[in-house]
């Protein structure tokens, strides 16, 4: 945790955000994004790496012909997968698949990693280090599709209720891809030369499954890449088409508990109490303007009070007041000063009202950090995409304050990193869902939320495919022009 000031670090548990859960509506409009690269964590570029390969059209034949030959088992594997969706750190079933098909493909495979994460290590000659990432989890959501393949799978939470549950999110799109390029990615080893990490991650939708794999070793007991690449499903696109964002992409996500202490007593006698009713409520105001007149407003920042607890009748003043904020920034020096901010405002909010003890502040410590594409690595993309699928198939998305912990591995390695999107939507459907008036697609999260299979999963093999070629070495480098990025090989 970085920064200092009057909050109380108090390491609460457990830090539950859902990737994409603020996806932006109408977000295939094209804008573009105003980002600052002050606390990113790109390297600079050298020419060897920004120029890329060259070889995009060659490529792109190879991958299409690889995924047109294998479409029909991967369109099967991701109806098994969509069937089967396990919850947050409980992915074992498909682990056990993702591990099966890496040991096939000829991988050399670990289990268990943070949890049920799985690694697959292909080492193909010298050259750069690529690590591609795909989650496993589900969500606690009972499946409103209406499917043939719709899941009907249930499970308990740990309150002791039954739910359904479901990949709303998309993550067996990002499973079945990633078994794909495990695959695809051998039979053309011939093609280039390098290693590939694949990971199959669990527990993206409660923000820990990045920090635990890496808390188990994945950077220092596997390849420590120079790159890390991702895809995620976007509902806001038709499917067919990418989306990417360069820059900031998604938001820093911090979970903050405050409790302010009074002093109970009788509804018809507060001058004998303290009411930490009143405190939190003036808290409340007093917080907003954080966002409102201390942030920057060209940096993005949400303060939200999404829960407060208090009291149990009309005419007892309780002895304290729990409230619950969800923080979004990019920078980290603007989520140090919401954080700051917020501990200030309710310790002098305390004194104010004379509360008999400081206010108890806890951000969770698993907090999520923001995603940053990287805009070399971003472009490079780009222009692949674009001349695979035609620039019309290729949209430059806004960033969104949600959460997704794939920023956590770049960050952490100090290289490059890029989530790009793939559309879901039914073409038509989303045309006829664009017209003013009309009633929005349901997107990721929601029990209706149905991708179409095709083309979205030919889309996503494709793009991942021809974009993990660029970025591993060629097959035979000329000595003049080594293609690994700067301070690969430091
Ligand atoms: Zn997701």
């Amino acid at each position: 945790m970085r920064g200092s000031g009057p909050r109380l670090w108090s390491g609460l548990a457990v830090l539950a955000m859902g990737c994409l859960a603020s996806a932006v509506a109408g977000a295939a409009d094209s804008v573009s994004a105003s980002v600052s690269a002050s606390d990113s964590t790109s390297i600079s570029a050298s020419q060897s790496w920004v120029d890329g390969r060259g070889e995009s059209r060659a490529e792109a034949r190879l991958v299409d012909s690889w995924a047109n030959q294998n479409l029909e088992n991967l369109l099967e594997l991701y109806r098994h997968l969509h069937a089967h969706p396990e919850l947050s750190l409980r992915e074992t079933e498909t682990a056990r698949q993702v591990a099966e098909a890496f040991e096939a493909a000829g991988y050399r495979v670990s289990t268990g990693v943070g949890g049920t994460g799985v690694v697959g290590v292909l080492e193909n000659g010298p050259g750069p280090t690529l690590l591609i990432r795909g989650d496993m989890d589900a969500l606690p959501v009972s499946e409103q599709t209406g499917l043939e393949y719709a899941s009907e799978v249930t499970a308990l939470l740990p309150d002791g209720r039954t739910t359904g549950v479901m990949h709303a999110c998309g993550h067996d799109v990002h499973v079945t891809t990633l078994i794909a390029m495990a695959r695809m990615l051998v039979e053309v080893r011939s093609q280039w030369s390098g290693t590939l990490v694949l990971i199959a991650q669990p527990a993206e939708e409660i923000g820990q499954g990045a920090r635990a794999m890496m808390a188990d070793g994945l950077f220092e007991n596997f390849p420590r890449p120079d790159f890390t690449l991702a895809l995620h499903v976007d509902s806001a696109l038709p499917a067919g088409t990418l989306g990417y964002t360069p820059g900031f992409a998604f938001a820093n996500v911090d979970s903050v508990d405050v409790t302010f202490y009074g002093r109970g007593g009788h509804g018809a006698r507060p001058h004998l109490s303290i009411d930490p009713i009143v405190a939190a409520g003036s808290f409340i105001g007093s917080v907003q303007t954080l966002v409102s007149r201390r942030i920057d407003p060209l940096e993005p920042a949400v303060v939200t009070v999404g829960s407060i607890h208090a009291g149990t009748k009309h005419n007892v003043i309780p002895d304290e007041a729990v409230l619950q904020i969800t923080v979004r920034s990019y920078s980290d020096a603007v989520r140090d000063q919401l954080l700051d901010g917020i501990a200030q405002i309710a310790s002098d909010t305390c004194r104010t009202f004379q509360c008999p003890r400081a206010p108890v502040i806890g951000v969770r410590e698993e907090y999520t950090p923001s995603v940053y594409n990287d805009p070399v690595f971003t472009a490079r993309a780009v222009a692949l995409f674009e001349s695979a699928f035609g620039s019309e198939r290729v949209v430059e998305m806004p960033p969104t304050m949600g959460g997704e912990d794939f920023g956590r591995y770049a960050r952490a390695l100090n290289v490059p990193g890029l989530m790009f999107r793939v559309g879901t939507q039914d073409p038509e459907q989303w045309a006829e869902s664009r017209v003013p008036g009309s009633v929005p697609l349901p997107g990721v999260h929601s029990s209706r939320f149905a991708p179409v299979a095709e083309p979205t999963l030919s889309t996503a093999v494709r793009a991942m495919g021809i974009l993990a070629l660029e970025m591993l070495g060629e097959a035979n480098p000329p000595a003049s022009a080594p293609d690994s990025p700067p301070g690969a090989s430091e």
